[in-house]
């Protein structure tokens, strides 16, 4: 249902091709990844970085694909998921924010969402939500694109003084704003940062806007 690495080793043969090379390797389905705390002695909790929950939205992926050819470990477990990897290489590049015969992978997540005959996007979502949980996450963040030239901006959808500095982390401004969708981090705890940085290419016509930003659609 989706390919799963821990650490470098099978990763590293991928991470030498370019990024269309990586995504294609990953034959369409969506990956999650974790790379073990460089010491387990004192190691803080695992943290997240989530993107390509939106096909069509490269500036997470690239990011993080960039972290992860250095081959880096860091004092605690990085856990990477990517998203919509079939969306993400249809026709080209990074071309569909999701196929016709998906569900939007950003609106699947949680307890509360049906699985009886569900598609494999839920059937998915919930998979990899299990596992996620048994990671014992301190922090997520969720990357995305939008189609406004504004700034960077985080989206912070519990505001807590915890999960305001981590967005103070990753950009400026900080939205407080809770999306009325099913996002990935909404299922889960306990501090969660939604990054949104300016524009992509891609036709938006499928998206689903839920709210106003800066004065620019925003799609979490
Ligand atoms: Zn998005």
């Amino acid at each position: 249902m989706y390919h799963r690495f821990d650490g470098y080793d099978e990763l590293k043969p991928l991470l030498d091709g370019s990024d269309g090379d990586i995504l294609r390797a990953f034959d369409g389905k969506p990956v999650l990844i974790r790379i073990p705390a460089a010491s387990t002695v004192a190691a803080p909790r695992a943290r997240l970085v989530s993107c390509l929950l939106h096909g069509n939205e490269p500036a997470g992926f690239r990011s993080v694909v960039e972290v992860l050819r250095r081959g880096e470990r860091f004092p605690f477990d990085l856990w990477v998921l990517i998203g919509n990897v079939r969306a993400a290489t249809e026709d080209g590049l990074f071309a569909h924010r999701h196929l016709d015969d998906q569900e939007d992978f950003n609106r699947v997540w949680g307890d509360d969402v049906p699985l009886l005959g569900a598609s494999e996007t839920r059937r998915c979502a919930r998979a990899m939500l299990d596992e996620l949980r048994s990671a014992d996450l301190e922090a997520a963040v969720d990357i995305h694109n939008n189609t406004g030239r504004n700034p960077y901006y985080a989206v912070v959808p519990d505001p807590t003084p915890e999960a305001r500095r981590l967005a103070a982390l990753c950009a400026d401004p900080v939205l407080a704003w809770r999306p009325h969708a099913r996002p990935p981090l909404a299922a889960l705890p306990p501090l969660r940062v939604h990054l949104a940085r300016l524009h992509v290419e891609a036709d938006f016509g499928k998206g689903k806007y839920t709210g106003e930003a800066l004065g620019n659609r925003a799609h979490l």
